[in-house]
């Protein structure tokens, strides 16, 4: 479940940023993941939930924001929005599509206390 490798990452992550803001605590934590970043959110919850305890997130709100996938289409010459890794572009079927957005998991932003 490489979910929990990138739980660990989002850890490092807020754990450095609320340590250079002198927090006490983080209250929530804001994820943005990609409808082509391959992540299972129910088993993101779950990760970040085991992976934070302990840590200065340990009782933070997980929000996580998920946004669309795109795709450049090479025939049509314009971006289409894209569901799922695999499927064909939307308006012409064609499978000659170049990946440009929605395919990676960020932290947006966090709250802390
Ligand atoms: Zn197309």
């Amino acid at each position: 479940m490489h979910e929990m490798a990138l739980a660990e990452s989002v850890r490092e992550i807020v754990e450095e940023t609320a340590r250079t803001q002198g927090a006490r605590r983080i209250a929530a934590v804001r994820l943005e993941v990609g409808a082509l970043a391959q992540v299972e959110t129910a088993a993101l919850r779950f990760a970040f939930e085991v992976v934070m305890q302990g840590s200065l997130a340990a009782q933070a709100r997980l929000e996580i924001v998920e946004v669309d996938g795109q795709a450049w289409c090479m025939s049509c010459s314009r971006p289409v929005a894209l569901a799922r890794r695999g499927d064909g572009c939307p308006q012409c079927g064609s499978f000659q599509l170049q990946v440009s957005g929605g395919d990676r998991m960020r932290v947006l932003d966090i709250e802390i206390e």
